[in-house]
């Protein structure tokens, strides 16, 4: 009604002031001014003409993403499906009298596949779809992450509606940031938005048409609110976790469909090295070493292409820096004492030796993990520690002295001599380290360090041969395989046994 009064009057009051010969240019200005402010702001608040007039930020192109594109994650695949029965089969939910789900919540880490298995399940109950992230209803202006709350779940009503779809997925990606807890503390524009989609929760069964369920994802499901996770709220709670050995193999297959793969590339053996990498980065992976291949016009991608794009994946872009002929010295010796340690501890388990520098660091050892782990014992826990010493100790042995350069190996070292006291396989016994001194763990775990870098030493005192007669190739092929450098390391001891002079204090 406003707005009609000002749309007749404004244009009067003009042609009234030009009657009277006004000057009425710095007029317009303002108003122009003004009137884009008021769009602007209405936009961000979603509300206003211009704010119907716009698109929905919500709605995502239509996918075709099935639960089949899915490599791996069987369990969670499965129990989202068994949750998803709730909007397919309606019929006997009502016969039972059982309460429908509302929510779902998918936890774990970042890119293993949880945006893909809120489409898949779209696609799975032919539902309407709409997505945001928790990040999206952070806003400066109180009440807008409430009204686009609102806002969300009235598009997937809308988009079922225009579709004749009978049901509708919200997907919700970082819930956690309108989710965390509320303590109070923090700024009433998060609880607003919190309440918001409490209440919006509260009222999903009340209607049966379109019937909606929400899906959140988080990688922080400590730090929800309880009233979120309570029964009748996310009342399914599926864990979405790194992929393990055979998962990653059958993603890689996902992946590398279509692309031209030479003939001697193994992706079974593939996914063995890339323990620990999630679902993205294994389609990284695909996609690296595809650029690789483009790169150098070679027709395949070949085996030497993915090798390049794991390092590239794992350690970060090769960087320009140009060491000095003396840091390469250090980094090689370096390098040569983690290798030669890790295939000590564990015959087979260099996979690569390369000393071009990445991300941060200027040469690496890239160890090729036979089985997935997920339990240690305190053996191999310690083995692991002597491959991180192996460096700096290699460096004191051969070059005078450490470097900067084992700060990282350090903490490794550091943080699994902790894992051995925590978990009760150190003297100290079981401990609880709220009841102990901090000094008394610091001191075992120094002990454990002690220990293991005097291990270390003579271990790698075997070697000095190879120190001596395998530096120079390293220094000029920079990246050894792991079959290269088991050869390597196999010939220059049987040299070595009968002619090499030990190396010891050299640099
Ligand atoms: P999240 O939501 O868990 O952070 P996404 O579902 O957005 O992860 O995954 C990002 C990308 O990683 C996907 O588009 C896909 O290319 C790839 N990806 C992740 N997990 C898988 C998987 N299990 N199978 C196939 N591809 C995957």
């Amino acid at each position: 009604m406003v707005k009609e009064i000002l749309f007749g009057a404004v244009p009067a009051v003009i042609v009234f002031l030009l009657f009277l010969k006004v000057n009425i240019g710095p007029f317009l200005l303002f108003a122009a001014v003004l009137g884009g402010i008021y769009v602007l702001l209405s936009r961000q608040a979603g509300t206003g003409f211009a704010g119907k007039a716009t698109r929905s930020r919500h709605i995502v192109p239509k996918t075709n993403i099935q639960f089949s594109d899915i490599g791996g994650q069987e369990r969670a695949k499965r129990e989202l499906k068994e949750a998803l029965d709730f909007l397919i089969k309606k019929d006997k939910i009502r016969h039972y009298g059982i309460r429908p789900i509302k929510g779902v919540l998918l936890t774990g880490p970042p890119g293993t596949g949880k945006t893909l298995m809120a489409k898949a399940a779209a696609n799975y109950t032919n539902s309407a779809f709409v997505a945001a992230s928790g990040s999206q209803f952070v806003e400066m202006y109180v009440g807008v992450g409430a009204q686009r709350i609102r806002e969300l779940f009235r598009e997937v009503k809308q988009l079922a509606e225009k579709n004749g779809q009978d049901s509708g997925i919200i997907f919700i990606d970082e819930i956690e940031v309108i989710g965390g807890k509320r303590d109070g503390q923090q700024q009433r524009e998060y609880d607003q938005t919190l309440n918001q989609l409490l209440t919006e929760m509260d009222g999903i069964g009340s209607t049966d048409n379109p019937r909606i369920l929400l899906i959140a994802a988080t990688n922080r499901k400590d730090m929800l609110d309880p009233a979120l996770l309570r029964p009748g709220r996310f009342d399914r709670h599926i864990v979405v976790d790194l992929p393990d050995r055979k998962a990653r193999e059958q993603i890689l297959r996902i992946h590398a469909a279509g692309k031209p793969l030479a003939d001697d590339v193994d992706l079974e053996k593939i996914a063995q090295e890339t323990f620990g990498f999630s679902g993205a980065q294994l389609e990284s992976v695909v996609n690296e070493a595809a650029i690789y291949a483009m790169r150098e016009q070679s027709e395949t991608i070949s085996p030497r292409h993915f090798a390049l794009a794991v390092d590239k994946v794992m350690m970060g872009e090769q960087t320009d820096r140009e060491a000095t002929v003396e840091e390469k010295r250090r980094v090689a010796i370096h390098e040569l004492g983690h290798a030669i340690i890790s295939e000590q501890v564990r015959p087979g388990s260099v996979s690569q030796v390369t000393l071009t520098p990445r991300g941060q660091a200027l040469g690496y050892v890239r160890q090729n993990p036979l089985e997935d782990r997920y339990l240690y014992t305190k053996e191999a826990l310690e083995q692991q520690i002597m491959v991180c010493l192996g460096g700096a100790v290699a460096e004191e042995i051969y070059y005078g002295g450490r470097s900067t350069g084992s700060k990282n190996d350090f903490e490794q070292a550091l943080a699994m001599a902790h894992e051995i006291v925590q978990s009760g396989m150190s003297r100290l016994g079981i401990v609880h380290l709220s009841y102990i001194a901090k000094s008394q763990v610091h001191e075992e775990v120094n002990r454990i360090l002690e220990e293991l870098l005097e291990r270390t030493r003579w271990v790698l005192r075997q070697f000095d041969p190879v120190f001596a007669n395998s530096l120079q190739i390293l220094l000029e092929k920079e990246v050894l395989s792991g079959d290269v450098f088991r050869r390597m390391l196999h010939e220059q001891q049987l040299v070595g046994s009968l002619s090499a002079q030990p190396l010891a204090g050299r640099g």
